[in-house]
């Protein structure tokens, strides 16, 4: 079978409890290595360079767009974020499965330039629980919540491109589910190509 690490991106209205169910999946199964994108916002209290994100100013962003570094880019809500190139690729050649944590915007062009890649999409059992999380998180200002909203209905619209959806209501069960999800991703014919090649020419050259 082969060794290559799967590329799943998970998308999700702000507020949805990603960082949450992504920091529960990495403690729970080890095989995972989530991406750390670049952006230009500023960084949240708590959040450190190099580890939630590589916080960049626009001009390091934009040059790191021209020079090829990024496999996608976008921008929300007045910032770019952006998917190092490297970090990804060297992670799904050792064999791990590589998690992008991005919008969807960036998430429809990576389906674009990797087929194979699988779109999963995070919601919460209702809108009212999405602002009940968003304003319980305290990190934002009404203005900034009220925009995140709009861009939640805005984005709703383009998550019929996704392969899944998860409702993130319990976590538990959910990060169950996301890793199901992906571990199945590494049986599809697609995946083992080279693995179905050989078998064929052990069996013709018999
Ligand atoms: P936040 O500011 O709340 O950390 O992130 C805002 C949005 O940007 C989230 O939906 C998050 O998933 C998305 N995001 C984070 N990194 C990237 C990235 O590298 N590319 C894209 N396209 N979106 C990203």
């Amino acid at each position: 079978m082969s060794d290559q690490g799967i590329l799943a991106v998970v998308s999700g209205f702000s507020g949805a409890g990603k960082g949450t169910l992504m920091k529960a999946l990495l403690e729970k199964h080890h095989n995972y290595a989530l991406s750390i994108s670049a952006t230009t916002r500023e960084p949240r209290e708590g959040e450190t360079d190099g580890r939630e994100y590589f916080f960049v100013t626009k001009e390091a962003f934009e040059e790191m767009i021209q020079k090829g570094q990024l496999i996608e880019h976008a921008q929300y809500v007045n910032n770019y974020y952006g998917t190092p190139r490297q970090y990804v690729f060297q992670q799904m050649a050792d064999g791990r499965d590589v998690i992008l944590e991005i919008e969807i915007q960036g998430a429809l062009k990576i389906k674009e330039r990797f087929p194979e890649a699988l779109l999963i999409f995070v919601m919460p059992p209702s809108a009212d629980e999405l602002k009940r999380r968003l304003v319980g998180r305290g990190t934002e200002t009404m203005e900034v919540i009220d925009k995140r909203m709009r861009r939640a209905g805005q984005e709703a619209a383009g998550i019929t491109s996704y392969d899944y959806i998860l409702i993130n209501d319990a976590l538990d069960q959910c990060v169950e589910e996301m890793h199901q999800l992906i571990q199945a991703q590494h049986k599809r014919v697609s995946q083992n190509l080279e693995f179905i090649q050989q078998m064929k020419s052990e069996l013709t050259d018999r």
